[in-house]
């Protein structure tokens, strides 16, 4: 069922066994999961089904350093899907060393293994339309697939894992027909949870307060509590009510905002492949119609050698902004980045204005490039605006056989880097985000030692040279600051309430009702993008709600409740 929070007496109070605080992918994922459970499940959502701007600023908040981190209100969507409604679609689960405590990495190491959300991921491929859960080549192509690059075999470096794509999957419209026509989930949109308080004994959230923005104000009781609001908001939340430390929920030891993590991201250097040495670059199709890529993954034997944290790069077409590449579909996304948007557009060019004399040799570039433009426009055309699994990304097929490469590593947990509350509040009364994202030298050695090791695996197989300055390193990492879309870390899991927020099943240390899903609760980032570990760990996690809230005879275990709304 989908409900309008407008549509509730001011005032009233609704009640429900499950409350889940937002319908992005994991909590999506919870109410999809619990739909024939027999637990009564109130999904509460800010936003509703399209896009709103008065919506949508309720996430603005300040940075400390805005060359550091985008605004708090971009990379993130505040409506029914959440961000899956502009996400990229890049799935692949986390390695066995995410979950390691590594002596080189400080504060990493899960209470969980790989094995605890092993169950979970192929049901979370399945949710996120990425086909089955086979991430390497030899699994997902019965051949094999064609290799990276040919005769490439690494010391250091692997190229046979993957990544798959998501369509990409929007949750909130994928899934709305199926909610909407559940008699046991509730979906309310335009529902902002703006308060939790406790009981008299400081141990239980007994009420939520909901406001909605054009005034209306209720309450809910409910057993169980979900944050679902992604990595950043759950904090806000959280430190929102002051809980029985007065710090805020979950605060106590003032552990909640800090350890937030991005992935550290970039572009760097040179890769000459040799005349004649046959190269994959870009997608192909798995046999169930999934795109698919291979990237270089750096070892986990070679992560200990180099004591280095997890990290990946891709081949990459060269560096948009300089027009050296004569690329006539680069300069012309170089010169149209003002249309595309800022999530995406970012990247493009890092803030800085077009000169005069660049913007000519684009333009040379364009013109000259007219029949390459043409056939790239009709494969977008094709293949991503009118294609329901859509092309993931721009694939530009190099003249000569150089191309750059695009790193995507494991940021260390920092307990300085954080995010707390800001002085200034929301119309609904909430202090906004304050975030000061910081990275530390490790990350820099890192990346540094990564590239290093794969310049000398490229040397060593013959197949051509990698070249990159290791003083460039760090400029690169921080060339459009933290990496967009992914926050990590902040409401991290851990047995010890010290130095976590959550425990094992993610359930808040200091409050028995309340639990986060999402990346908050990562204890470290690894490589991989976190979505699909978002949705197996929300998988993860109603099914231990399930367990708490059904008996054997399959009736919730707790006395009925006045149902609302
Ligand atoms: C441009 C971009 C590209 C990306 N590409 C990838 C990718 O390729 N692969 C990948 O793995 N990840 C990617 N991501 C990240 C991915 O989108 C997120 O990891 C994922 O969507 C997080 O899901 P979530 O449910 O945890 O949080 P969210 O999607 O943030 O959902 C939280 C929900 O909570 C609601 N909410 C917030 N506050 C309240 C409140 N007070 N009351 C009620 N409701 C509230 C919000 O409206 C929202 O719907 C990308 C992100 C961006 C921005």
């Amino acid at each position: 069922m989908i409900l309008d929070a407008n549509d509730v007496e001011n005032g009233a109070c609704v009640t429900a066994d499950v409350c889940v605080v937002g319908a992005g992918a994991a909590g999506i994922a919870i109410a999809l999961s619990l739909l024939d459970s027999g637990v009564d499940v109130l999904v509460l959502e800010s936003g509703g089904l399209e896009d709103s701007r008065e919506t949508q600023s309720l996430y603005a908040g300040t940075v400390e350093d805005p060359a550091m981190h985008s605004p708090p209100d971009r990379y993130r969507q505040r409506r029914l899907g959440g961000s899956t409604t502009i996400w990229g679609g890049r799935c692949m689960p986390f390695d066995p060393i995410d979950f390691e405590a590594r002596d080189y990495e400080a504060f990493s190491g899960w209470p969980i293994g790989l094995a605890e959300l092993a169950p979970f991921y192929p049901q979370a491929n399945v949710l996120c339309e990425a086909g089955r859960f086979a991430y390497t080549a030899r699994e997902a192509f019965p051949d094999g697939g064609r290799p990276m690059i040919a005769g490439f075999e690494g010391q250091a470096f692997s190229t046979d894992t993957l990544e798959r794509f998501s369509c990409p999957t929007d949750f909130g419209s994928r899934y709305r027909a199926r909610l909407s026509s559940s008699r046991t989930v509730r979906v309310m949109c335009h529902a902002n949870v703006t308060a939790m308080k406790l009981d008299a004994a400081g141990r239980r959230i007994e009420e939520l307060e909901v406001k909605t923005l054009p005034g209306k104000c209720f309450r809910v009781h409910a057993r169980r509590i979900v944050l679902a609001v992604g990595g950043l908001e759950s904090v806000r939340l959280l430190l929102n009510s002051p809980g029985a430390s007065g710090r805020g929920l979950g605060n106590g030891h003032d552990v909640v905002g800090r350890y937030y993590m991005c992935h550290l991201a970039g572009t760097i250097g040179t890769l000459v492949f040799r005349d004649g040495v046959a190269v994959n670059h870009g997608y192909e199709l798995s046999p169930d119609g999934v795109y698919c890529r291979r990237r270089f993954a750096l070892r986990e034997p070679a992560q200990q050698a180099l004591r280095a944290g997890n990290f990946v790069a891709r081949l990459h077409h060269p560096r948009m902004t300089d027009p050296a590449h004569r690329t006539g579909i680069l300069s012309l996304l170089y010169l149209a980045r003002f249309m595309i948007p800022y999530e995406y557009g970012k990247r493009l060019h890092g803030g800085e204005p077009i000169r005069l004399r660049s913007a000519v040799a684009h333009l040379r570039n364009v013109l000259a490039d007219a029949g390459g433009i043409v056939a790239f426009l009709w494969h977008w055309f094709r293949d991503r605006t009118l294609a329901a699994r859509k092309f993931p990304s721009v694939i530009i097929h190099p003249r000569r056989p150089r191309y750059s490469l695009d790193f995507h590593a494991e940021q260390e947990p920092n307990p300085q880097s954080r995010v707390t509350l800001g002085a200034e509040r929301d119309p609904l009364g909430l202090r906004r985000l304050h975030v000061d994202w910081r990275y530390s030298s490790q990350d820099v050695h890192t990346v540094q030692a990564s590239l290093a090791a794969l310049a000398d695996d490229i040397r060593a197989s013959g197949a051509g040279s990698f070249q990159f300055e290791q003083d460039e390193v760090e400029r690169e990492m921080l060339r459009y600051g933290a990496y967009g879309g992914h926050h990590i870390g902040t409401v991290r899991m851990g047995t010890d309430p010290r130095t976590s927020v959550v425990d094992t099943d993610c359930r808040v240390h200091e409050v028995d009702n309340l639990y986060v899903a999402g990346s908050a609760v990562f204890p470290t980032s690894s490589q991989a993008n976190p979505t699909l570990t978002i949705v197996a760990l929300a998988l993860r996690l109603a099914s231990h709600l399930r367990a708490v809230t059904v008996d054997r005879a399959g009736n919730t275990a707790e006395s009925p409740v006045q149902k609302g709304a």
